[in-house]
């Protein structure tokens, strides 16, 4: 499974700054998950229930932030919502769109105790 990888690698990813500044433990972790990122959003929950399993994540409170995936128009400047990975411009019909948001997959901050 896919997002079981991207679990364990969060896990080790956040592990390893913990370790850096000696961490008693994690707080709380979040995540920034573009809706296009190509995560499934319940496979990735149930994957990071796995994955922190007997590791320093285990109590952390970690919150998911699903984003919605935004484009612009590089003819017309103009952004937009989508749902889909393949897009015209709503506005002038140019193909010419790029993601600006909602293909990422970020930790975006890590909440840490020490003594
Ligand atoms: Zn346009």
């Amino acid at each position: 499974m896919h997002e079981l990888s991207i679990a364990i690698q969060i896990v080790e990813i956040v592990e390893e700054e913990a370790a850096k500044v000696e961490a008693e433990s994690i707080t709380r972790l979040e995540l920034d998950i573009g809706l296009l990122s190509g995560v499934e959003r319940d496979a990735l929950e149930f994957a990071m229930e796995e994955a922190i399993r007997g590791s320093l994540l285990e109590k952390t409170q970690i919150v998911y932030n699903f984003i919605k995936a935004v484009m612009v128009c590089e003819e017309c400047c103009n952004e937009f919502n989508t749902d889909d990975y393949f897009n015209s411009c709503p506005y002038c019909n140019s193909l010419k769109t790029i993601f600006i948001k909602g293909k990422e997959l970020n930790i975006k901050s890590i909440e840490i105790l020490k003594q």
